[in-house]
């Protein structure tokens, strides 16, 4: 199945799907604080998304298990549920998932800071990846998905836990703010940096996600792009966040969303998907727009 992947990203630009935060909440189940639980109580919700990113066009589609690693289901009270929580969302998304299609199991930060600044060592945070990559790995994902790592040392601990969690293909995706002086994680890393770092640790492909719209994550994608040789996943988010009556929403439309998606694949970009405000409408018509060029 690895080797399937690796194929289909020689052939043509794979394309992810785009939200899963954003399509809970536009159907209506609110501001849920653990989305994971969801993959218990109501895996046909699920399930659903993931069939609509599939249809909009989505080579792969991403697990509802970005809350999934034990020292953030610890922290809601949940350790017990490390197992079934994560098993359970990639069965529904294989469930969703058509031949010739993929699914990439989904691992986010930790919600804990290493030590002096927080109060785990490193030994601890590369411990609770493994232990998350371990079930996503044992339940049958066809890749591993390191995402918005705001910090160098998390996405380090992250790749070399899943590392140990078995063979599989791992993608880490970082997430960058703009400033005058370039890119950087909101720890202070540069794009350069991250790439040689993540690339030594094993990270089979790169990626950038969150945080950045489309159109500053073209000239993101140019500077990784020279970074490294590995497959590039790009996904921006749909513009910035506004939020009213405590109802947050982004503004950018599919459309807009489109035109800077091409000059991201002309920038290099191998992958591309969507991430915070992204509907299946937006993969839809990414798709649309890449098979064209
Ligand atoms: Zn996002």
């Amino acid at each position: 199945m690895q080797k399937a992947f690796l194929r289909k990203n020689e052939e043509k630009t794979i394309i992810f799907d785009g939200a899963m935060g954003t399509m809970l909440m536009n159907g209506g189940l609110g501001s849920i604080k653990t989305p994971i639980l969801l993959n218990i109580e109501k895996p046909a919700f699920v399930m659903d998304i993931h069939k609509h990113y599939f249809a909009a066009g989505a080579d792969v589609v991403i697990t509802n298990t970005f809350g999934g690693n034990p020292l953030k289901l610890a922290a809601e009270g949940l350790d017990k549920q490390l197992e079934v929580v994560n098993r359970k969302g990639v069965n529904i998304a294989k469930k969703a998932c058509p031949d010739g299609k993929f699914v990439a199991g989904d691992i986010g930060p930790c919600g804990k800071m290493l030590k002096p600044l927080g109060d785990i060592s490193l030994e601890e945070m590369q411990e609770a990846f493994y232990l998350q990559a371990n079930v996503l790995i044992e339940a049958g994902v066809d890749l591993l998905i390191i995402e918005t790592m705001y910090s160098l040392e998390e996405a380090l601990a992250a790749v070399n836990g899943a590392r140990k969690g078995g063979d599989i293909l791992l993608l880490a995706s970082m997430t960058f703010t703009k400033t005058k002086y370039g890119f950087f994680t909101v720890m202070g890393q540069r794009i350069a940096q991250c790439a040689s770092a993540l690339e030594d640790a094993g990270a089979d492909m790169l990626g950038a996600n969150c945080t950045l719209s489309s159109g500053d994550m073209i000239d993101l994608t140019k500077e990784l792009r020279a970074c490294t040789k590995k497959p590039i996943l790009i996904q921006p988010n749909a513009g910035k966040p506004i939020t009213r009556k405590g109802v947050t929403k982004y503004q950018q439309a599919a459309s807009d969303f489109v035109r800077d998606v091409i000059k991201i694949k002309e920038a290099g970009a191998d992958m591309i998907g969507g991430c915070c405000g992204t509907t299946p409408e937006f993969i839809q018509a990414l798709s649309a727009a890449i098979s064209d060029t």
